[in-house]
């Protein structure tokens, strides 16, 4: 039996993003992947929203993801467009780019890591007790680990063999979704009609002046809604084309298909995020209509707010109950993405009064205050962690400043990079001592001359100083006084080492 501090189910972006902060924290974990490669058959998710590409860039690894996609303004609700460009953050956009990209680009950092990745089994039982959890893979051998990391996707065999309940709704919609060869140029864009709305697009394109330009001919992205929710077998070519040839009369000459499948807007929260040493995240916790493009976003921010924490507990520095904050903090961000998506799928609904309903909505949204709300809400930018009463900074996210330092000029996320938490003195220049937590926090001393801004909030008073969660979430803000800081140290960061 080979013995690991966590063990990984899962190997999606969820998985990988969790294995990266582990390792960050010098965790021996390891990931169990049913997959042969990182491949996806098809696209799945279509890119990041502006909070996940402020996540990556915490770490470093931002560049590489913006690199490989197109920045463009994506946020939306109901179909509504929301635009984000005038948000006080570095990346006021969302980033195009599929699903097997940013997977890919996630295992090449795990793996400069070096995060152990055993592909090809799958995690099949699991037996946990008061110091560890067995893991029983599917090659008949098995892994002992302090603790199981979920992150086996919706149908999550973990969070079924730990007893956690899966409450929620079921699907009221289904849609075919493929990736085809087509003979025939299709009607690219969105159509309606009574089943409800359909559309087809190429799976390259390009952004030219904010607007998607698809390639000439090449890969078509196919998504029909069906007229029937509850088909349990497979979906095949001959159901795409019939599904076709009732909605635009034609099938194209479909041929070659690399993908077909169907998702619902089956909606489900994992009633706990937590069982004894068994843990879940992203789309183990939390499913619902891809409508939004948020499930993989929060799945990615589920593995950062967890990782430093389970880090914590592992390395003797913190804790068990830190452990309850994950949930705390992530069951709520989880159950507003449902409530969105419910409600974004029901003001979809092919129905005149619905449609009415929906133009009313959208001329809510063109406002300026609705607009920044649901923009922030869509990107990801509004997420506050109930931390308590206070400046509007603690729980949520920190601003990437410009800082001026002793040493020159110093960019917020750049202290993020190793997932260590800092203290930023932005007062008088050696005010604070941290010495007993100086083992595990940075203490920066720094100048910041700009507003302070947060998205859909605006200008908030200056603070005298700011404690840094390593998921870039403040945990303290100081005034005048250091009132507080050390029970902040203390809560999240562990005990005082004794001098
Ligand atoms: C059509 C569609 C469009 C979408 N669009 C978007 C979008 O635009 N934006 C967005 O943010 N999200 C989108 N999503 C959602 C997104 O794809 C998921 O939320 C995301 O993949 C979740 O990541 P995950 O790592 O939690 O789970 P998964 O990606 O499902 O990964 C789970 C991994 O676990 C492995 N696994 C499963 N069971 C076991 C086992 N027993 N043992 C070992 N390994 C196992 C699987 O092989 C898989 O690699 C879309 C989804 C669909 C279907």
């Amino acid at each position: 039996m080979t013995e690991h501090a966590v063990v990984i189910a899962g190997g999606g972006p969820t998985g990988l993003m969790l294995a990266g902060e582990l390792a960050l924290a010098d965790v021996d974990v390891a990931i169990v992947e049913r997959r042969a490669s990182q491949d996806l058959p098809g696209s799945r998710a279509g890119g990041l929203h502006s909070r996940t590409i402020e996540v990556l860039d915490q770490r470093g690894i931002g560049d590489r993801f913006l690199a490989e996609g197109q920045t463009a303004q994506v946020a939306a609700f109901a179909g509504t467009p929301l635009d984000i460009s005038d948000f006080p953050t570095r990346h006021n956009y969302g980033l195009g780019l599929w699903q097997n990209h940013i997977e890919r680009i996630l295992a090449g950092w795990v793996g400069e890591l070096a995060v152990p990745l055993y592909r090809q089994r799958e995690v099949t039982g699991i037996a946990q007790d008061d110091t560890g959890v067995d893991v029983e893979l599917s090659d008949g051998q098995s892994r002992r680990a302090e603790y199981l990391v979920g992150c086996d996707g919706g149908r999550s065999l973990v969070r079924k063999a730990a007893g956690i309940e899966f409450p929620g709704w079921d699907a009221t919609t289904s849609a075919l979704i493929a990736q085809v060869e087509m003979t025939e140029e299709p009607e690219l864009g969105i159509r309606r009609d009574a089943s409800g709305m359909h559309a087809l697009g190429k799976v390259d394109y390009e952004i030219r002046d904010g607007e998607v330009v698809y390639k000439e001919g090449g890969t078509v992205g196919v998504m029909l809604t069906e007229s029937h929710v509850g088909a349990t077998a497979e979906p095949t070519l001959r159901d795409l084309s019939e599904a076709l040839v009732a909605v635009y009369g034609t099938d194209y000459g479909i041929h070659s298909p690399t993908w077909i499948s169907r998702f619902t807007d089956m909606t489900r929260q994992a009633a706990t995020y937590r069982a004894g040493r068994v843990l879940l995240a992203g789309d183990a916790a939390h499913v619902h209509s891809p409508v939004g493009g948020q499930g993989l976003n929060t799945g990615v921010q589920d593995a950062v707010n967890l990782g430093w924490k389970l880090a914590q507990v592992v390395n003797r520095t913190s804790p068990e109950s830190l452990l309850d904050t994950y949930h705390a903090e992530r069951h709520p961000v989880a159950a507003r993405v449902l409530r969105n998506t419910m409600a974004q799928v029901a003001l979809m609904r092919p129905d005149d009064r619905i449609e009415a309903l929906r133009e009313s909505v959208t001329e809510l949204l063109s406002m300026d205050e609705p607009r920044k709300r649901f923009g922030a809400m869509m990107s990801g930018l509004d997420i506050h962690y109930d931390l308590g009463e206070g400046h509007p900074l603690l729980g949520r996210r920190m601003p990437d400043l410009d800082l001026v330092t002793a040493d020159g000029p110093l960019r917020v996320f750049t202290l993020l990079h190793d997932a260590r938490p800092a203290l930023l003195n932005l007062g008088e220049p050696g005010g604070f001592d941290i010495t007993p937590w100086g083992d595990r926090v940075q203490l920066i001393d720094g100048k910041y001359f700009g507003t302070w801004e947060l998205p859909a909030l605006g200008a908030v008073t200056a603070p005298n100083a700011v404690l840094i969660r390593p998921d870039g979430y403040v945990a303290w803000v100081g005034d005048r006084t250091q009132l507080g800081l050390h029970d902040a140290l203390t809560t999240w960061f562990g005990p005082p080492t004794a001098a």
